[in-house]
């Protein structure tokens, strides 16, 4: 199991995550920031528990988001 967490209050809304992992990261209409696809808000914090077969993707939209507000971790 793998762990993703957005801060979101802190996204630019650039798109590198939704060009490396578009399966779980689009970009919302309404405010410009990206959005986790199938996960949970605690106020600005967003995340999602899911499989180690979504590890690649996640850890290569971390790496390419250029203000690191994405988090990848085993749990
Ligand atoms: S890569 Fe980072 S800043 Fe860019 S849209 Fe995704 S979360 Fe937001």
């Amino acid at each position: 199991m793998i762990r993703i967490t957005q801060l979101r209050n802190k996204c630019i809304g650039c798109n590198a995550c939704v060009e490396a992992f578009p399966q779980r990261w689009r970009i919302s209409r309404k405010d410009g920031k990206s959005v986790l696809v199938g996960g949970r808000a605690n106020k600005s914090v967003h995340f999602l528990l899911t499989g180690e077969d979504e590890w690649e993707g996640h850890s290569v939209a971390a790496k390419n988001c250029p203000v690191r507000v994405i988090r990848v971790e085993r749990c």
